[in-house]
């Protein structure tokens, strides 16, 4: 068992690992030409700082500061060097952890437009604070003006933090992953961002940059945040590559601000993301709107079974599947509708109707098999489709229900409520052409009109059969 205090003490060690792991593994990275470009520590720490607030403690940043100073010195840094870098280093992440933990959680996840606008302003305020931190505090260790050297710590800072963030701040938290149920998929968008990056390194010049965008603004229609989030990442970081190596064929003359051809293309390449980043935000909202919208059109929200709309088009095409199959399935449709409902809502409210409501939807179900439909035609009213049986056969079916309605025990206050079901039912009973769902369900309810004014808790059949069950 892990006590109290080891519980406590895990986030901080844990932090203080990562911190050491990622600044040694960044260190040793440098000499390896492509990755000396990026510093992507800082972004990285603040995104692990705003995804777990508990570690945004005053201990946790003095922790972070301490892991990133341990291991510059482990790789040789002087103490003094490793000091003041890492200083404009905590600067940056502390902005960046400061502009973006007020936002409400939806911004701060990347689930809206305005939060990934808000990111970039952090970003840009995260890079301000660790230029001008290096600046007045690292000059010493610098050849270049200060304007050169602010330039440069910006440029980089800004367009790492804008590729890396997002992927930290839209990852699926573990219990996420573990619900599963995810989709295939496409990879067409995916095979079209590819060939547009390997064209724009094949074809080259500084309108090259912006090839990718299109296949980029497809991505983020296609997929989830994260994916799009890892694909800018990817694109951003191969571009910026591609122009540091010189392998997109240009560059332009240092401005006289100190403005270099890869300064220039990194704040391009950060920006070209935005317009992805700020779509996929946009159309995954959509996406889950319209989803909550298909739910609420097909299920009702109270009990659970279907709404009348969705109930009409499952059972019609149920009906001209039989029609297809020149009337051999048999097949069943019941109505039923609660006895004396309104005297439960009258004497109990209508909250622990709705819970008598629901209780009653999930008995019925209960004793369904797959393939059978229930749906709330409204109130307390509710009909049954069974495919496959006749009435006479689906009488004992409905027996089973009016059974299991009347054993049902609802828990209220410190009593248990009862209730019984009236049910009628209608369906196709030979090779005849089906009658239409209205017919049928007039016809249900004609019999379930008989099983009410027989007495009630009992069940009618429509037509010529009509003995009751
Ligand atoms: P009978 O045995 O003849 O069916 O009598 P009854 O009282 O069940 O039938 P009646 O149609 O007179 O009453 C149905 C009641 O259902 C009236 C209405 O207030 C109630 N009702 C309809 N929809 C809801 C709902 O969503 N929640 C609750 N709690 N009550 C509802
Ligand atoms: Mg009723
Ligand atoms: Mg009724």
């Amino acid at each position: 068992m892990v006590s109290p205090a080891t519980s406590r003490l895990l986030p901080s060690v844990i932090l203080f690992a990562l911190t050491l792991a990622l600044t040694v593994g960044g260190i040793l990275a440098r000499p390896i030409e492509s990755l000396s470009l990026f510093w992507p520590v800082n972004a990285v720490l603040a995104g692990v700082l705003l995804r777990n607030p508990r570690l945004a403690s005053p201990r946790g940043f003095a922790l972070v500061y301490l892991a990133m100073v341990l291991a510059d010195l482990a790789c040789g840094s002087g103490w003094q060097a490793s000091l003041w870098f890492n200083l404009c280093n905590l600067g940056a992440i502390a902005t960046i952890w400061y502009l973006m933990a007020r936002l409400p959680r939806l911004h701060r996840r990347l689930r809206t437009p305005h939060g990934t606008l808000c990111l970039f302003g952090a970003c840009a305020g995260g890079a301000m604070v660790a230029a001008s931190l290096a600046c007045v505090m690292a000059t010493p260790w610098f050849e270049q003006s200060l304007r050169a050297t602010w330039l440069a710590w910006f440029s980089e800072q800004f367009s790492t933090s804008v590729l890396v963030l997002p992927v930290l701040l839209t990852a699926p938290s573990p219990r996420a992953l573990t619900r599963g149920g995810s989709q295939p998929i496409r990879v067409a968008p995916l095979l079209v961002l590819l060939a547009s990056l390997s064209l724009s390194i094949a074809f080259g010049g500084p309108g090259a940059i912006a090839f990718p965008i299109a296949a980029l603004l497809w991505c983020a229609l296609s997929y989830s945040p994260f994916l799009v989030s890892l694909l800018t990442l990817t694109a951003g970081s191969t571009l910026i590559i591609a122009v540091a190596q010189n392998l997109m064929h240009f560059s332009v003359p240092q401005s006289e601000l100190g403005v270099t051809t890869l300064m220039s293309a990194r704040l391009g390449i950060a920006m070209l993301v935005l317009g992805p980043l700020v779509l996929v935000c946009v159309s995954s909202a959509n996406r889950s709107l319209m989803a909550r919208l298909a739910h609420q059109a097909t299920v009702d929200h109270l009990t659970g079974a279907l709404t009348r709309s969705a109930f009409t088009r499952r059972a019609n095409s149920l009906l001209e599947c039989r029609q297809q199959d020149a009337g051999q399935m048999p097949l069943t449709l019941m109505m039923l509708d609660i006895d004396h409902f309104k005297a439960i809502n009258d004497r109990y409210g209508h909250a622990v109707g709705d819970q008598v409501l629901r209780q009653f939807a999930v008995t019925l179900q209960d004793q369904l098999h797959e393939g059978e439909l229930l749906a709330r035609l409204g109130g307390e009213e509710f009909a049954i489709v069974v495919p496959g049986l006749v009435p006479q056969q689906a009488g004992f079916t409905a027996e089973r229900l009016r059974r299991a309605v009347q054993d049902l025990q609802i828990a209220h206050a410190d009593q248990h409520l009862q209730i019984t079901v009236s049910i009628g039912l209608a369906g196709c009973v030979d090779e005849s052409p089906a009658p239409s769902l209205d017919a049928l369900l007039a016809e249900a309810d004609q019999a379930l009109y008989r099983a009410k004014a027989h007495g009630r808790n009992r069940i009618e059949l429509a037509g010529p059969q009509r003995q009751v069950v």
